[in-house]
């Protein structure tokens, strides 16, 4: 499973991104309060839980799939978009 962070910066333009499978999705990640871990997903299959398996995160660059929790307030989610994104599309 490779990081697309060891070969993208937040300023990769998409043109360079399409050839490298690499989506909108800079920072894809969750925080959770119940444990104060953050997952990041760093693939579109990496699926990772946060350390107290109350949340996870899933789709990497791609999608931001995310697990609610026990309550809405027991999660934070963390998105980041590439530079060249309009960030209208998921706020
Ligand atoms: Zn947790």
């Amino acid at each position: 499973m490779t990081d697309y962070h060891n070969f993208c910066t937040k300023d990769t333009p998409k043109e360079q991104r399409d050839k490298w499978n690499v989506g909108d999705i800079w920072i894809n990640a969750v925080h959770c309060k119940l444990c104060d871990s953050t997952a990041r997903s760093k693939n579109r299959h990496d699926y990772v839980e946060c350390s107290c398996g109350n949340t996870f995160v899933d789709g990497g660059s791609c999608y931001p799939r995310w697990g609610l929790g026990k309550s809405k307030d027991t999660v934070v989610k963390i998105t980041e978009f590439f530079n060249d994104v309009d960030e209208g599309v998921d706020k």
